[in-house]
């Protein structure tokens, strides 16, 4: 075939899609279907395996400080077990890349530099790494293939006014065609061409970045450059959704969009797509697909041209977090020549691109979006003080930016007004209507971004009544076809092992410290959405820490409370919160909390016909719910058991005609079914066979039941032979419930489930002692920071986070300080020989930990912080990669 004839396509895989030895199967057979069904040369462009760009970004600031060891042994750790899965010699394949990314931590060490350029040479390692792996794997399955450096190819262009930082962490690179890189591509023997997103060089050959998430915009420019036929985005899910898929399971699959939307979408913060990858394809007219790793015949979405046509619509809601404000005040603006001028000039100096702008007679607001802007507090306080000579300026900062994205937006607003209602009661910073038509964008408080999106797609995107050509399925059915996610936690190494230096500095700071992982939660929250159920309530009496409340919140999730303390915890959080989301669940409370809990607007269940019998003019012209004892109570101890005839909770299924009679005389309505077995339960059938009994009470005695609760109890491994709840199975038995009983809602309340594997307790070593056969190893801590090993025998994994690579050498009984023999935390343990000072991890201690610690022997409890999730460059003020360390948010 002549050189010119070749014809391209660019496939970009993202951080998760490369992250496995099974996606690397699903790269090569997409490669291998390129080439042999299209006669298509693939450019394959990869990121780096998933949270390594974040890893090798705190890297930096290790190696600055001399401390580069750990996380570099990590960084090789995770190649080397990818490595493993691929079939393919580590050293052989990126050994000398592994020795390069140590000399530059070394060289960052010695000369204390972390300044932008280091930063740019050690996270570019990431993409450089996976990618060398990635090309041995390919061809040694067999498809030849040949390894890029993408520097040589992409070449950032100069930027006016833009600070260092922004110009090599976050470049922007000519979309013009370029013949001489097609001639060399086309030229190279090997059909298949593997090489890295993220990156490009400047003009000096220095190693530059483009922005968080850029892989995108890199497959983008090669397309643009090479003319391919066609630019293939694969990630973690099937396509661009009406919302964050993640936040909202009930999003739909949008099949087609225009560049236009596309570009608003992305723009307007849908993480799926980088901001910049779609103007070098609309350039050039080529047609982007957005496909999904994990299931690669899934239809995916098609961003082609033709944004004229059709009459408008809604295609999705996005949002954007961390956005700033400028907010610029003057008497003297009215009707006055070069006001906006003067002021423009002062973001132009500075190297600053403004997003937003909205204009009234004395005041000027414009926004400025962290993604593409380098927002550091020298940049600001430089730009305050030269509009100062103009206005009086003034920054609002932690705002968010809720948009409503489709075609002639204008047009729809009189049907739109209903919706709009969600912005109800609600301070907006700033409304936007793009000139194009493409998107209406409201300012308002960032924390209620997630709000507001939430209520907005309900009230927007009615999946029957939309047109099936232009929205697909939603994200919980599509979940639901394929089985539990593959990122399910059980299936995940500890997360404390990658934050290992930041939990020992936290540990010796702090003392002993409950610490919580945010993103093993909102892992968690993903996994229970993707059942085949209407709504996830969280147990909170599990963990009430405000920073994880918020976290649960902003997953949509509602809440179970079983006092007045929880419920005005969730109310004083989220005074706005819709109270279908609130659920009171008391047993044996005084009549006055159930009360106050009416007054409140949450739902009350009723467990105890006496509440009916006494206190039934409370309840008159309410819709309640009923705690039902199935009869038979399950979990890991007795005293977690809450059915069967020794418990004190629920109704008996006996009595439950009484119930019916005594709600009825009452005026209440029963509308809920609830029923709740007990806690670790890890047979995944339970809450069908609840469910089928709730049924068959609710058809019986209750015809105005709508939702059976089937309480919570998802059970976590406790013990190292105890395998996983199987969340697909629980799932397909659910959907079979579903199936027989249509009509009924289901819901579930689990509170362990979501947070346990998110928390670890940490404590020192504080003495150590052998009597005759038996080892003690003593910690600062004990029973009044952790009760369970002594009020149920529970079993917590116990290692020594200061020498975990250490064999184990000693058996001993782990005991804190406290005067009561049963202060034991791990009876026999192996562990490592111990030193006073060490710090110990007791994992899975997120739920049911701090929440029952006491202050027994006057000692207080460790307290409990949330670590920082990473936010992408986007919602972060500071450079690009920039992880927050170790702030944390306040404790219990
Ligand atoms: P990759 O590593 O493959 O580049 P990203 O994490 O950058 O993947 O982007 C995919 C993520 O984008 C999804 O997991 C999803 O949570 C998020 N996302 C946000 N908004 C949307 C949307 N409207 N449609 C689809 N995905 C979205
Ligand atoms: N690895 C880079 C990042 O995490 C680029 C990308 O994945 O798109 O930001
Ligand atoms: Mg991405």
């Amino acid at each position: 075939m002549s050189v010119s004839s070749v014809r391209f396509v660019v496939l970009k895989f993202g951080g998760t899609s490369v992250a496995t030895a099974e996606r690397w199967r699903t790269i090569l057979e997409q490669a291998r279907e390129r080439i042999e069904r299209e006669g298509l040369k693939p450019v394959v462009v990869c990121s780096a395996v998933s949270k390594m760009t974040d890893l090798l970004g705190r890297l930096v600031g290790e190696a600055t400080i001399g401390r580069h060891a750990p996380l570099l042994s990590k960084v090789r750790e995770l190649h080397a077990e990818l490595a493993r899965g691929l079939g393919v010699d580590l050293e052989a394949a990126a050994g000398a890349e592994l020795a390069e990314l140590e000399r530059l931590a070394l060289g960052a060490g010695l000369l204390r530099d972390g300044g932008p350029r280091v930063r740019a040479q050690i996270m570019a390692m990431g993409e450089i790494l996976s990618t060398r792996l990635g090309a041995a794997f390919l061809a040694r399955e067999g498809l030849p293939t040949a390894w890029l450096d993408a520097r040589t190819c992409l070449v950032s262009e100069a930027e006016e006014n833009r600070s260092e930082a922004h110009r090599l962490l976050n470049a922007t690179v000519s979309d013009e065609a370029d013949p001489a890189l097609a001639e060399r591509l086309a030229k190279l023997p090997e059909p298949c061409v593997l090489t890295q997103g993220f990156l490009a060089s400047d003009r000096e050959g220095q190693t530059v970045l483009l922005g968080r998430g850029g892989s995108d915009t890199s497959a983008a420019y090669f397309a643009a450059k090479l003319g391919a036929v066609r630019c293939e985005i694969w990630t973690d899910v099937p396509g661009l959704f009406t919302a964050d898929p993640r936040l909202i399971p009930a999003a739909l699959l949008v099949r087609q969009a225009s560049y236009g939307e596309a570009q608003e979408i992305a723009s307007m913060g849908a993480k799926v797509l980088h901001p910049r990858c779609i103007a070098p394809c609309r350039r050039h007219r080529i047609p982007m697909e957005i496909r999904w790793t994990n299931r690669p015949r899934a239809e995916g979405t098609h961003i082609v041209g033709g944004e004229k046509a059709g009459s408008g619509q809604v295609k999705a809601l996005t949002h954007k977090k961390g956005v700033l404000l400028v907010s610029m005040e003057t008497q003297g603006m009215w009707q006055q020549v070069g006001f906006l001028a003067n002021v423009f000039a002062c973001f132009k100096a500075r190297g600053l691109s403004v997003d937003l702008v909205s204009t009234s007679e004395m005041n000027v607001t414009a926004s400025l979006d962290g993604s593409a802007n380098m927002l550091d507090d020298a940049t600001l306080e430089g730009l305050l003080a030269d509009l100062s000579k103009h206005c009086r300026a003034r920054l609002i900062r932690s705002c968010a930016a809720v948009s409503l994205v489709g075609r002639h937006l204008r047009a729809l607003l009189p049907r739109l007004g209903s919706a709009l209602a969600a912005f109800e009661d609600q301070p907006i910073h700033l409304v936007s209507q793009a000139a194009s038509d493409l998107n209406l964008t409201f300012v308002v408080d960032e924390d209620q971004a997630d709000r507001l999106v939430r209520e907005l797609h309900g009230r927007l995107f009615d999946a029957k009544k939309l047109a099936e050509e232009t929205f697909g399925p939603s994200w919980r059915e599509l979940l639901a076809e394929q089985g539990p996610t593959p990122w399910l936690p059980a299936n995940r190494p500890a997360w404390w092992k990658e934050r290992r230096e930041q939990l020992l500095a936290l540990a010796h700071e702090r003392g002993p410290i409950y610490v919580l992982d945010p993103d093993s939660v909102t892992e968690a929250a993903a996994a229970l959405q993707g059942l085949p159920v209407e709504r996830v309530l969280y147990a909170m009496k599990a963990n009430p820490h405000p920073g994880l409340l918020r976290l649960v919140e902003s997953r949509g999730l509602g809440f179970d409370c079983v006092s007045p303390g929880e419920l005005d915890r969730v109310l004083e959080l989220f005074p706005r919160l819709d109270r279908a989301r609130l659920l009171f669940t008391p047993n044996f409370a005084p009549r006055h909390e159930y009360e106050r809990a009416l007054a409140t607007g949450a739902t009350v269940t009723v467990d105890n016909l006496f509440i009916l019998e006494r206190w039934g003019e409370l309840l008159a012209g309410k819709e309640i719910f009923l705690r039902v004892d199935p009869g038979a109570g399950r979990g890991h101890h007795d005293h977690v058991r809450t059915a069967g005839p020794q418990a004190k909770f629920g109704i008996a299924l006996a009595d439950l005609e009484r119930a019916a009679a005594l709600a009825q005389r009452a005026g209440t309505k029963v509308v809920g079914l609830h029923s709740h077995l007990g806690s670790g339960i890890l047979e995944p059938q339970s809450w069908a066979q609840e469910a089928l009994t709730l049924a068959e009470a609710a058809t019986r005695r209750f015809p105005g039941v709508r939702v059976l609760d089937l309480g919570g109890g998802l059970g976590v491994p406790e013990t190292p032979s105890q395998s996983a709840l199987d969340l697909k199975a629980m799932g397909q038995s659910l959907a079979a419930v579903r199936a027989a009983h249509p009509s009924y809602q289901l819901w579930i309340e689990p509170g362990r489930f979501l947070v346990a594997r998110a928390g670890v307790l940490l404590a020192r070593v504080t003495q150590l002692k052998t009597k005759g056969e038996v080892s003690f190893v003593g910690l600062e801590t004990g029973m009044n920071s952790l009760l369970r090993p002594a009020l149920y025998g529970a079993h917590h994994e116990i290692v020594n986070l200061t020498r975990l690579e250490a064999p184990a050498a000693v058996t001993a009984h782990v005991v804190g300080p406290i005067c009561e023999s049963g202060d034991v935390l791990g009876r026999s343990r192996r562990l490592p020989a111990c030193e006073e000072g060490d710090v110990l991890l007791i994992g899975t201690t997120g739920a049911y930990g701090r929440a029952m610690a006491s202050s027994y022997n006057l000692r207080e409890p460790a307290p409990e912080v949330l670590l920082d999730a990473y936010r992408p460059a986007s919602a972060a003020r500071g450079s690009p990669g920039q992880v927050a360390k170790v702030s944390t948010s306040s404790g219990t």
